[in-house]
């Protein structure tokens, strides 16, 4: 079954395509290339060759951005023609810098969510009408109660969670109408680190970090001096923030696993929260990163960061009884697989 995947050169997109190829998917990836590297896709297909002793596997990459109508076209007529339609779609093409939806709401609107319109018009075209989307947390509102639940308040506070949102709603609209049979799974995803176990693929961030787990491992790289954490009078534990941080591999995992619920439907629309229902603070997770990794981080204790919510916790109920997945990596691994990635790649991929 072959599968497009918007966006896979990027981090989670990366982590994916290597569990699809795994579980004997066809990947198609269209990607700009803006925020991600070539290698990944490489070295993708290098960790699959070695751990399943397989020579002839490839991912056909189509260098584009989601909103050239054409180029996303052109995949989905190759396919058909060669008589190997493209099935689904598993959608991470965009922007996802929250601080540059706020300096470029422009930029932002036009490719997450003019380029959804588009891979959206050329899906119901050619007759697929099942996607995997890419959502996330920041979509919630601060006001809800914790965890949050999928019915939880949405009210994102930034354009990047807006363009969410919108996506979201056009993918309600379109599955509301009364002709055709869209499956669509809107995946929330919770805060995604570390790495595959190989330390082969990983994040690479193009210049300094916005989130912390990258900076963490920079930090303890002696890449970047010291990380600021972001608060200290937070009404938390230890009065450092609260997220929900899950391994990449297990959200790679459940874009999966939501793929083949969907597929047991003949018309479906679900909003699934991926996270591990754990909060965990700032100081708690670098406490783990130094005990299980040996390593020292530098640190200091800075203001509050604008738009920064106190707690982030989800509620994964709802995908732990619908999806055949649960997430079975502990914060020490994603703490080792992402510590291994940097080691064994100071610079990314660069
Ligand atoms: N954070 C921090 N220092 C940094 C980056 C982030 O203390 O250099 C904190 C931030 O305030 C938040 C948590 O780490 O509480 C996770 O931030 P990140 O940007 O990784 O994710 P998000 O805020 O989107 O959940």
């Amino acid at each position: 079954m072959r599968i497009l995947v918007p966006g896979g050169a990027g981090f989670i997109g990366s982590h994916t395509c290597l569990a699809l190829l795994e579980k004997g998917y066809e990947i198609t990836v269209i990607d700009s290339y803006i925020n991600s590297h070539k290698k990944s896709l490489q070295r993708v297909l290098d960790i699959v060759k070695r751990n399943n002793r397989v020579k002839n596997i490839s991912i056909d990459i189509e260098i584009a951005d989601i909103r050239d109508e054409k180029a996303v076209e052109k995949l989905f007529i190759r396919y058909k023609d060669l008589g190997n339609p493209i099935k689904a779609v598993i959608h991470f093409a965009g922007r996802k810098s929250v601080q540059e939806s706020v300096l470029d709401p422009l930029l932002y609107w036009d490719v997450n969510v003019n380029g959804s319109i588009n891979l959206l018009r050329v899906m119901d075209k050619y007759n697929c009408r099942t996607i995997v989307f890419s959502s996330s947390a920041t979509i919630y509102g601060f006001s809800n109660s914790l965890p949050l639940k999928e019915n939880s308040e949405i009210k994102p506070i930034n354009p990047y969670g807006r363009t969410k949102v919108a996506i979201e709603q056009i993918l309600n609209d379109t599955y509301n109408n009364q002709t055709d049979k869209w499956k669509i799974a809107n995946l929330r995803y919770f805060n995604p680190i570390g790495a595959h176990s190989s330390g082969i693929i990983g994040e690479s961030p193009i210049g300094i970090p916005n989130n912390i787990f990258p900076y963490i491992t920079q930090v303890a790289a002696g890449i970047l001096d010291q990380l600021s954490i972001f608060g200290q009078d937070w009404p938390t534990l230890d009065g450092t923030c609260v997220r929900d941080y899950i391994h990449v591999m297990d959200l790679a995992e459940g874009h999966i696993a939501a793929l083949e619920y969907l597929n047991n439907f003949e018309k479906k629309l679900v909003n699934l929260n991926l996270g591990t229902g754990l909060g965990t603070s700032v100081l708690e997770l670098i406490d783990t990163f130094e005990k299980v990794n040996n390593v020292k981080i530098s640190k200091n204790f800075a203001g509050r960061r604008i738009g920064d919510s106190c707690k982030v916790v989800a509620d994964n109920c709802l995908a732990l009884s619908c999806l055949n997945w649960s997430p079975k990596r502990d914060l020490e691994k994603m703490c080792l697989d992402g510590w291994k990635w940097q080691i064994l790649n100071p610079r990314g991929y660069d």
